[in-house]
Formats: structure tokens, sequence, C-alpha cells
């Protein structure tokens, strides 16, 4: 883009516009602005809160995180006009940014481990092929212990089976494309998970739990924890599938609370234990 089409661009942002139509017309015409501008100020919030360095996993990490702040302003802002989308955005990043420990702040999310599994939950909010594929890249499971253990109908099983396939087939790679894990950083995971195994599993265990936390509050109907009695209802009266598929691999509780729920006709399968599966 020409620096006068630029100008142009950020003249547009700092007008008023007046409708949500006009927003989302403005927005996408300026998207890679806006993701630019996001960048900037989330490195500099970082650089503010002495957590910058420079390198490229903090690079990949802010461009992730970019992307998405930019999303939920294209969700959210249009509900806000009028308004001038460019300092409506300053204001939005500002705002996420200011909330007592925000979650990208998580020294945590920036090693490789912390990546990884920040971008797999990340993904599974979003694409129901990533959350069914949690069940085996947390708890190495196959698809039909995934069916077992949630309790499934035989009709719903299918497309568990699906899910499975998809995400071997292209989901996995296009998620460790977008979250800019690399092959040499995927190797060295699995061999850290063979040298220090118990270690290994032990920080996994810890950034799970908090990823979990944080994403599953983007469903607030399917965040609360059920006791073990709701869950035997829920299970024997054969509703809340979806509340199943969601929350017990996004829980870590629950999904041992519930361990032996499902049908008795259902192949046994082990007490779900955290085991790191880097590959699909
Ligand atoms: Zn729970």
């Amino acid at each position: 883009m020409g620096m006068a089409d630029q100008t142009e661009v950020i003249g547009r942002l700092e007008d008023v516009v007046s409708t949500a139509e006009d927003f989302d017309r403005v927005v996408a015409q300026a998207l890679p602005t806006l993701l630019e501008r996001t960048r900037y100020s989330m490195r500099r919030f970082l650089r503010d809160t002495g957590q910058w360095s420079e390198d490229t996993a903090h690079e990949k990490f802010i461009l992730r995180w970019s992307a998405e702040y930019l999303e939920r302003f294209m969700l959210s802002g249009r509900n806000e006009v009028p308004c001038r989308p460019l300092y409506l955005l300053d204001a939005f990043v500002a705002k996420l940014h200011s909330r007592p420990e925000p979650f990208c702040y998580h020294p945590e999310l920036l090693t490789p481990l912390g990546r990884f599994i920040d971008g797999l939950v990340a993904r599974a909010v979003v694409s129901r092929d990533a959350l069914i594929a949690l069940y085996h890249h947390c708890y190495g499971m196959s698809p039909r212990d995934v069916i077992a253990v949630t309790g499934l109908s035989e009709s719903e099983s299918q497309r568990i089976y699906k899910n499975f396939r998809r995400w071997r087939e292209s989901g996995w790679q296009r998620t460790m494309e977008m979250i800019g894990m690399t092959d040499a950083e995927l190797e060295e995971l699995a061999a850290e998970q063979k040298r220090h195994h118990q270690q290994f599993t032990h920080e996994a265990e810890r950034v799970i739990r908090f990823a979990q936390d944080h994403y599953r509050k983007s469903e607030p109907d399917y965040y609360p924890c059920l006791s073990r009695p709701e869950w035997e209802a829920m299970f024997s009266e054969a509703y809340g599938h979806d509340y199943r598929l969601w929350h017990l691999v996004l829980c870590m509780d629950c999904v041992q609370k519930t361990w032996g729920l499902g049908p008795k006709r259902m192949p046994i399968v082990e007490k779900p234990r955290l085991e790191i599966r880097v590959r699909p």
C-alpha cells in the first residue's frame, strides 16, 4: 500500500462512522493497518510492564493475540456506533490490558509448551475439530475413548470420527502454523517430554489448568462445574451432550469426576490422566 493510500485509510478510521454497516466496511478495508496498530500497542504494553524481549517467540505471541483482539474488536465495535474506529480500537486494547493480570501476560504462555497448549485450547473454543482433538492431545484418547468418556449416543459417535480425521488431515497442521510452532520446536517439545517426563507433565498441567479456566469463560453457559450427582443425571437421562463434550475436555477436575458414568456397554476406559500428545 502506498503512502497516500495509507494516509487515506487512517483518515477514514479517524472519522465518525454512524451505522454498524459503515463500521464493518471501514474496518474491513483497513485490517492490515488495524492489525499493525494492535501489535504496536501490545508491544508497548508488554515493554512497559517489563515483559517484552526482542525475539521471535514474543513476536509470534503478539501476532496471535493481536489477531484475536482485532477479531473481538470487529464483533463488539459495531455495537458502539457512532464512533471513531481508530480511537475505539485504542480504547478497546487499553481496556483489555488494564484488567488485573491480563491472561496474555502470563509468562508461562511464552514458552514453546505454553504457546502450544494455549494455541490448542484457544483453537478449541472456535473449532469443534480442535475441541475433540484436545481429548487426544491432553489425554491420548482415541475416538472410541472420547465416545465412552462423554457417553455419546450411536448417532453422535460418527461425528467424533470425522472430527478426528479432519484434524489429522489438516486441522492440526493449520493450527500449528497459526500459532507459529516450527517443526524444530515441536520436535524439541516431544524430546523434552521424553527426557523429563514427570516435570514436563507437571508443567503442562499447570498451563492447561489456567488456559482451561480462561477459555471456558468464553462459553458462560458451559462454564460451571457440576457435582457428581448432577453429572450422573445428565449421563443417565441422556441430555447435555454439548455440555459434556465442551466442559469435560476443558476441565481436568470434571473429566475425572465423571469417569465411569458412561453407558455400561461402552468399552472400559482408563481413568483420564494427563498425557500430552504433540502430534495428532
Ligand atoms: Zn468442571
